[in-house]
């Protein structure tokens, strides 16, 4: 992979999961001198999460921490100009924050619809459009919005995600048309079934029935996608965009 030197994320939902695994990753290249220098994460609740994550980090002066939430689009604006402050600048976007609240549609209420479309699909808005300007007058950034492979084929009882991960798709390759002419690639990975808090709510039950068609026959790790992210912030991505990218064990081929 060629590397890129001295570049700035902000990564949000950085304290847990698939986030956590990112931050880790990006940091740890930052760490040993070859990849990103930065990282700016953004959390909703848990600080005791974000203390533990600092305290891991091998270089904690390259780390910053921000405490927002993602969907509200003021805390969205606030948070990146305190990031780039401390950064110096924005080079890498991951838009990885989410939640679910499922339900059968119909017994889903609006407060678990609007809930998971503002958590997942509102905050990819917020966050694309506070670094945009500066990415532009730079000429350069990465977008990597996290999806998920039922955005792409859909799942009972999650109307609302699905319907929130489909429109991060469909934002993905929308943006991508819009600033690929300015050095900016935007691109989303849809994992499919990944080990974290969000997917510990299955049963042994729902779990076996997931895994019968997943023909590697495993749920994935966060480091899975953590490393497709390094990728496609990575040199060797370049010529990348407007893609999704599932990482899935070959649950949608
Ligand atoms: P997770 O373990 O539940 O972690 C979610 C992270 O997002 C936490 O750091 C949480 O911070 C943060 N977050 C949630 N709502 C937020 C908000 N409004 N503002 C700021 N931060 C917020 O979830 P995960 O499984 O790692 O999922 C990460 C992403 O991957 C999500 O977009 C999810 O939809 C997607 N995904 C996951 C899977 C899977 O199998 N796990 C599959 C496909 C896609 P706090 O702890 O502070 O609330």
């Amino acid at each position: 992979m060629r590397e890129i030197k001295n570049k700035r994320a902000i990564v949000t939902g950085g304290t847990r999961g698939i986030g956590r695994a990112i931050v880790k990753e990006l940091a740890a290249r930052s760490c040993c001198g070859v990849l990103f220098s930065d990282v700016a994460f953004v959390y909703n609740s848990c600080d005791e999460c974000a203390e533990e994550i600092m305290s891991e980090i091998p270089d904690p002066t390259k780390i910053f921490a921000f405490k927002a939430d993602a969907s509200s689009f003021e805390e969205a604006q606030a948070t990146v100009n305190a990031a780039i402050e401390k950064l110096g600048g924005v080079d890498i976007l991951v838009n990885n924050a989410g939640i679910t609240r499922d339900n059968l549609l119909l017994r889903m209420t609006e407060k678990e619809f609007d809930d998971v479309i503002n958590a997942n699909l509102k905050s990819v808005f917020n966050y694309t459009k506070a670094v945009l300007r500066p990415m532009i007058n730079q000429r350069y950034g990465r977008i990597i919005n996290i999806a998920s492979v039922v955005g792409l084929i859909g799942n009972p009882g999650q109307a609302n995600y699905v319907a929130s991960k489909a429109g991060v798709i469909g934002f993905t390759k929308s943006v991508a048309r819009e600033v690929a002419s300015r050095g900016i690639t935007v691109n989303a990975i849809a994992p499919g079934f990944i080990e974290t808090d969000m997917t510990k709510k299955l049963n042994e039950e729902q779990r076996k029935k997931l895994l019968q068609n997943v023909p590697m026959q495993r749920m994935g790790v966060p480091e899975d996608v953590a490393k497709v992210v390094a990728f496609l912030c990575s040199g060797d991505a370049d010529y990348i965009t407007g893609q999704v990218i599932a990482v899935d064990g070959g649950l949608t081929m």
